[in-house]
């Protein structure tokens, strides 16, 4: 029996992340962080930083990171909204646009976020099933609806919708808000961001988490049109002015400077990812064409959560959801090419050990 008091409390089960382990000799592929440090002007604007100015309030309109960011994607400053991680941009999002009685469609393996937010907002949804080889299917997304949201690459799956396919989605969706979230576009997909001129209701979510090594500082930004963007804000100001902190606009701001740097890192990871994808397959794993910066990847023959255990146990540490559907996967981040090595190492021997290889 619970007290008056919590009767009226606004009850949620949490969003569960990813597990932060700290141990000095771990190979850490869990939670799709970049294996690589930050720009290095990034590393520079830490050390010139002063603290005396953070006795006064940061911008409330985040104007160095929203211009620059403007200025990257060519786009103008009104069509850009920055926020916490792009996980404070959704939030927004999902309690700006998504007030319909209607439910909001994501598919039914995706960011295990969104039906959290839904929750929390009292969003209707309806889960929408990935077919047979967890493909999203465009058509499932053409009826009424209060909304649709989806990530492009998918999540936890890593499969790119092609630009075409993600358009279908939208012009068939133009009385509702659309959000791509494009958390892992960066490793070789096509952003939706070219349509941000031509659809109104299309909003567009990155995030300097992934391919930009900066999952700590917590950036996220949206694209779209200047009305969707003022509707964000005018949400976000009447809930939290100063969202971004001094730091994080000046440290968002040198990571953008320097394109040669992210160009690098991504082909790097892209390069990584590909060598995976074969030396998993000989292993006898089977996965699908991943364009992010991990794989979603199964073995016919052995148990994956006995698998994620064991890898555990050696302190390689990947991501491992006991749900329907996808309990027989493991979630493996793109690591450096010397962390990959023992992680295949590993799995080789394990094999081996099962007679399976
Ligand atoms: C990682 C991730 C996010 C959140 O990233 P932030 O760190 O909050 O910017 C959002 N969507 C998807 C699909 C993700 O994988």
């Amino acid at each position: 029996m619970s007290n008056a008091w919590e009767q009226q409390v606004r009850r949620v089960v949490p969003y569960t992340p990813g597990e932060q382990p700290d141990f000095p000799d771990m190979i850490k592929l869990n939670t799709n962080e970049n294996p690589y440090p930050p720009a290095p002007g990034v590393q520079k604007a830490i050390q010139e930083m002063e603290a005396e100015p953070l006795r006064l309030y940061p911008a409330p309109g985040a104007d160095a990171l929203v211009d620059a960011l403007a200025e990257y994607h060519k786009v103008k400053k009104e069509q850009v909204f920055v926020g916490v991680g792009s996980d404070d941009v959704l939030a927004m999002a999902f309690l700006t646009f998504f007030n319909s009685e209607k439910p909001i469609l994501f598919p039914d393996i995706t960011y295990s976020f969104y039906d959290v937010w839904a929750d929390l907002f009292r969003i209707p949804f309806q889960r929408q099933p990935l077919d047979q080889e967890l493909s999203l299917r465009p058509e499932d997304y053409f009826g009424e609806n209060g909304g649709v949201v989806f990530p492009n690459p998918n999540a936890p799956t890593g499969l790119l919708l092609p630009l075409t396919a993600v358009e279908e989605i939208v012009s068939h969706n133009q009385d509702v808000v659309v959000i791509v979230d494009e958390a892992y576009i960066d490793f070789g997909g096509e952003s939706a961001l070219p349509l941000v001129s031509k659809y109104e209701n299309l909003l567009v979510v990155r995030t300097f988490s992934k391919s930009r090594s900066m999952a700590g500082l917590r950036i996220g930004y949206a694209i779209g049109s200047e009305k969707l963007i003022k509707y964000l804000n005018d949400a976000k100001y009447s809930f939290n002015s100063y969202t971004m902190n001094r730091p994080s606009l000046e440290l968002g701001t040198a990571a953008l400077a320097d394109e040669s740097y992210f160009c690098e890192m991504t082909e790097k990871i892209i390069a990584t990812r590909e060598r995976a994808k074969k030396e998993l397959a000989e292993l006898g794993f089977c996965f699908g064409d991943s364009k992010a910066n991990f794989i979603f990847a199964m073995h016919p023959k052995v148990n994956a959560e006995e698998l994620f255990l064991a890898l555990k146990e050696k302190h390689i540490f990947v991501r491992y959801f006991k749900k329907p559907r996808i309990d027989q996967y493991l979630r493996i981040t793109i690591g450096t090419d010397e962390q990959m090595d023992q992680l295949f190492a590993f799995l080789k021997e394990y094999l081996q050990k099962r007679g399976v290889l």
